[in-house]
């Protein structure tokens, strides 16, 4: 007889619970999503995959990276009527105090996505639709909003909803992004350490332009790339998301220095606030305070461990970072390639049991890298947005630099090579087990 598969609760159907939901399926390891909202819920915004992320879809499951390239924009495409020596570029970054109209404005210099599988952007809320779309019926239950965790009898977990509905299972996944309730039991309560994210220091007003009305302001070359323009305490970033055509969009990301240490929402459950094209206009003519989306992080409370027993947390609810590096999202993809191959290992004797060696491995593998993310991401900002020493005008060159060193962290790491890693670890661990 084979050895008991692990019954799995994920939390949270972000893009992250989603992508672990389509794993998990690809490797017939039974599980379940719970998940607080009524349907899928994405913002109406860009996200842009490295190839990290690449890598990591492929490893995930095949059709899921066919899918991705069937749906997102590829930046290695030539750029619209443009130059094809410009394929693969990831952003051109500008010097956003230059008088120069947009139409015309010259990039300070630029950033390649390299490393073979180039870079994609797709739009959220679709990108959800399509992962949805990949998760066998059933196994996501909308409408489940998570209040507890307890042990259970039979060594796994009891979860309470705030429906008044418990669910067993083996183990616990937290999925829950930014706010995630289950760190804030993992680690003890909402007081603990590591149980709340901070604010960054930074918001970011959000919106998507029609490609057409796009092009009309700023020109078909320049909303054909992605564009950074850099400035004191602001900057600004655009990027085309959809293919060519009357459906395609420019994302828009403006992020703000706050001159206020803390974010002034009442709303526990909601980061953003309302805010008008004045708010966006004011802030960046006169550097005033506006409302938008808050950028919470992990940076000033890291996890020290991503486990407790037979619970564990990735994706956001891990390691919530800002979104300098464009790679948040690709660092849950690495988390699920990882975590998926680690429960598949064959060498197991009981996977059941083995789940806290598992989830001791995962951690032991994945938290160092993303909390650099976390880390890295606060500083690439503060590059962006010259508040470091020698970055501004007179240093593009040693910026371009820096940039480029720390994608190619992002970027280039050897994921196969990470997960026989992992691997090894666990089967170290499992062995140790067996013996005592
Ligand atoms: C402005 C901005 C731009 C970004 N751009 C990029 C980019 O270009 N590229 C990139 O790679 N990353 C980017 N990121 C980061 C990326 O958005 C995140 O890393 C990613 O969306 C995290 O996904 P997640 O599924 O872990 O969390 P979330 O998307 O937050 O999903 C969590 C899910 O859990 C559910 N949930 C929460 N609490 C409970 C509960 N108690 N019970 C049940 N369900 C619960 C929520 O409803 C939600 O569905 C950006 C982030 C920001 C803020």
């Amino acid at each position: 007889m084979p050895p008991p598969r692990p019954n799995l609760a994920i939390i949270g159907a972000g893009i992250t619970g989603t992508t672990l939901s389509i794993a998990l399926t690809a490797r017939s390891i039974p599980h379940t999503v719970y998940e607080q909202s009524p349907s899928a819920t994405e913002l109406g915004a860009g996200l842009g995959f490295g190839p990290n992320a690449a890598r990591a879809m492929k490893i995930i499951d095949p059709a899921l990276w066919e899918t991705f390239m069937r749906v997102s924009t590829r930046r290695d495409l030539p750029r619209l009527g443009g130059d094809p020596e410009k394929e693969a570029m990831w952003i051109e970054f500008l010097d956003g105090t230059l008088s120069s109209s947009s139409t015309d404005a010259r990039a300070a210099f630029g950033v390649v996505a390299g490393f073979g599988e180039g870079h994609g952007a797709v739009h959220r809320a679709k990108w959800l639709e399509v992962l949805m779309g990949m998760v066998p019926e059933g196994v996501v239950r909308f409408g489940k909003r998570l209040e507890g965790i307890v042990d259970g009898e039979r060594g796994g977990v009891v979860l309470t909803f705030e429906d008044g509905i418990t669910a067993e299972a083996d183990a616990v996944v937290g999925c829950d992004g930014v706010k995630s309730k289950v760190r804030e039991i993992m680690v003890g309560g909402r007081e603990s350490e590591g149980a709340r994210c901070g604010y960054s220091g930074k918001y970011a007003y959000r919106c998507m332009i029609p490609m057409d009305k796009a092009v009309e302001e700023i020109g078909r070359e320049r909303a054909g790339v992605s564009s950074l323009w850099m400035g004191h305490g602001r900057h600004v970033l655009t990027f085309p998301v959809g293919k060519p055509g009357p459906d395609q969009l420019l994302n828009l990301v403006a992020f703000v220095t706050d001159s206020n240490e803390s974010w002034p929402s009442k709303d526990a459950r909601s980061l953003a606030l309302p805010a008008t094209r004045e708010d966006a206009l004011q802030d960046f003519e006169q550097g005033g305070f506006g409302k938008s989306w808050a950028l919470f992080d992990l940076a000033d409370a890291p996890l020290k461990s991503f486990y407790s027993g037979r619970i564990l947390v990735i994706g956001d609810a891990a390691h919530a970072s800002t979104p300098h590096h464009g790679s948040g999202a690709g660092f849950c993809m690495e988390d699920v390639a990882v975590l998926s191959s680690l429960l598949e290992d064959p060498n197991k004797p009981d996977t059941a049991r083995d789940l806290e060696a598992v989830f001791a491995a995962f951690d032991g593998n994945r938290r160092e890298r993303d909390q650099w993310l976390v880390e890295s991401s606060r500083r690439a900002a503060d590059l962006y947005e010259w508040r470091l020493p020698n970055t501004g005008k007179e240093n593009f060159e040693g910026m371009k630099k820096d940039i480029e060193d720390r994608q190619a962290i992002c970027w280039g790491i050897d994921l196969d090579k990470a997960i026989r890693e992992a691997k090894a670890d666990l089967r170290q661990r499992t062995s140790q087990a067996t013996k005592m």
